[in-house]
């Protein structure tokens, strides 16, 4: 008898299979950062991040405003205003004019271009044949806080403490300048519109004791009274960039 030896290999340890469970487990595909909230722009602080100031000759245009010697309030104005653009340049000063030539321009249009312009300072100019020296004025509205979406009228009023801040410094620098100064507040259309520290600065003749009047329409007047502004403006801005 052929003994059929056939054994059949038979795998009779049944291997444990050992999973080895790869214990490094997969780990999860990176996660991206979330997303950081929107942040405002930031603005730098250094000396030469931008410093505003709109200058805004008065009247212009079919409107002259005051008689002066033979000419117009206008063109004093914008004869101060074209000085003092130039020595806040020099300076530099970002300048925003709201009329570079005799245009006429309503009080809405001039406190659209200021509140369009981010501006830390808002001068406007003006001149007269009466009083002397230099009348600065301040809005007469009520100081409030300032709201995003003020009333078109009123919106001075969240600025008033400023334009009333900025009025001191102005005066400080054109008494230092020998100029006469008088302070005052009234109700001024353009500027009560404006959000900026605002102030009016007219122009008045000059009465020097045992000398002759100087008129509003001189030029040297002008630009001795341009300078004391352009020194008011950077006290201004240092004043500002203090913590
Ligand atoms: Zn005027």
């Amino acid at each position: 008898m052929r003994s059929t030896n056939r054994s059949h290999a038979r795998r009779t340890a049944l291997q444990a299979a050992a999973f080895l469970v790869a214990a490094t487990a997969l780990l999860a595909p990176a996660q991206q950062p979330a997303p950081a909230p929107s942040a405002p722009p930031v603005v730098p602080s250094s000396p030469t991040s931008r410093f505003v100031v709109v200058l805004d000759a008065a009247h212009g245009g079919d409107d002259s405003g005051a008689r002066i010697d033979s000419g117009s309030e206008k063109d004093v104005a914008l004869a101060l205003s074209v000085k003092l653009r130039s020595l806040l340049a020099a300076r530099g000063f970002q300048v925003i004019t709201t009329r570079e030539s005799d245009a006429t321009l309503d009080a809405v249009h001039r406190a659209e271009i200021a509140n369009r312009s981010g501006a830390q300072a808002c001068l406007s100019l003006h001149a007269t044949e009466s009083g002397s020296g230099i009348h600065l004025f301040a809005s007469s509205l009520t100081p409030a806080a300032p709201t995003r979406i003020p009333a078109w009228k009123t919106a001075q009023g969240g600025f008033v403490t400023r334009s009333l801040a900025l009025a001191g410094v102005v005066n400080s620098a054109l008494q230092h300048a020998n100029i006469p100064v008088t302070v005052g507040r009234t109700a001024l259309p353009g500027v009560d519109s404006m959000t900026c520290p605002a102030i009016a600065v007219e122009i008045a003749p000059l009465h020097p004791a045992n000398a002759a009047i100087t008129s509003p329409a001189d030029p040297a007047y002008q630009s001795q009274i341009a300078e004391a502004l352009a020194a008011a403006l950077l006290e201004w801005k240092t004043e500002a960039r203090q913590p």
